[in-house]
């Protein structure tokens, strides 16, 4: 809390009160010191795969270009951590468009199993893991006015994420159900957890529970901070519940109609 005076005088120099201004400056500290964080993050993003791949390319200019067994890998390796750097600067740029909320939302009405059930196959086609799909999807269909592209973009960010934290041989379950006249969705994992403490978290940008490994599997640490701007963007709500040592579970809510209104063939 900052207060301010002002002294009140009149022309010809006698002071008629004085007001005093109380500012909460608590909110607006609150976002600068966020603001400060989010940059500094984002510096050290960058960084990482810089210094990495300046020690690479001065050891190739040094003469490992010649030597047919490290050429290659070096080169390797300077590829990903450009890739990297491409992924983290789309993300960046996704997430700074939804803060200036430029991001345009072309809605569309579509059949939510139907829209669900592919996105799966495409994983279950795809996927290199060993790893069962098990669907618990209502018969019923229920439509929803969402952005495909946009939605696709979250429900594939959280189905990599459990693919990516599960074990050899998990289990990871869908499943859509009604509840206080919303769609809610469940992407349930066997995978290691996250901690209590740190549940809530998870969708703040850049926070991973291990930077290290989610480094090493090429995740940018801002995939579920977009996902929960799109959710909210589609008037739901995204959240995680999980035991650490047992799995996760992703749900997220969608608001539905029952009734296409005569669009949907
Ligand atoms: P990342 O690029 O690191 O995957 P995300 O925003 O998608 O970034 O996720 C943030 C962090 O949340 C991850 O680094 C990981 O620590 C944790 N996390 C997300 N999904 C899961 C999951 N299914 N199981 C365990 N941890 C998860």
């Amino acid at each position: 809390l900052r207060t301010s005076f002002s002294v009140i005088q009149k022309e010809t120099g006698f002071v008629n009160g004085v007001i005093a201004v109380l500012h909460d400056n608590t909110e607006q500290e609150k976002i600068d010191a966020e603001r400060r964080e989010f940059v500094a993050n984002v510096s050290h993003e960058l960084r990482t795969p810089l210094t990495t791949m300046r020690s690479y390319l001065e050891a190739l200019a040094d003469g490992a270009w010649e030597d047919p067994n490290l050429a290659p890998n070096f080169l390797n390796v300077t590829q990903t951590e450009t890739e990297r750097m491409i992924r983290l600067v789309n993300d960046l740029l996704k997430l700074s468009k939804m803060d200036a909320s430029e991001t345009e939302i072309n809605k569309e009405m579509v059949e939510f199993n139907v829209f669900f059930n592919r996105i799966i196959d495409r994983f279950e086609m795809s996927k290199s893991q060993n790893v069962r799909f098990e669907r618990q999807l209502p018969d019923e269909p229920y439509f929803v006015e969402v952005d495909p592209d946009k939605l696709t973009q979250v429900i594939d960010n959280i189905i990599s994420n459990a693919l990516k934290y599960s074990p050899e041989g998990g289990k990871v379950r869908f499943t859509v159900t009604v509840e206080d006249g919303f769609l809610l969705i469940r992407i349930k994992d066997q995978g290691m957890g996250i901690p209590k403490e740190n549940v809530e978290r998870i969708f703040d940008r850049f926070y991973r529970v291990d930077r290290a490994r989610s480094r090493e599997m090429g995740g940018t640490g801002l995939g579920l901070a977009i996902s929960k701007e799109m959710i909210n963007a589609h008037g739901g709500a995204i959240w995680a519940e999980s035991e650490y040592g047992r799995g996760t579970t992703i749900f997220f809510t969608l608001p539905f109609e029952l009734d296409d209104g005569g669009e949907w063939e």
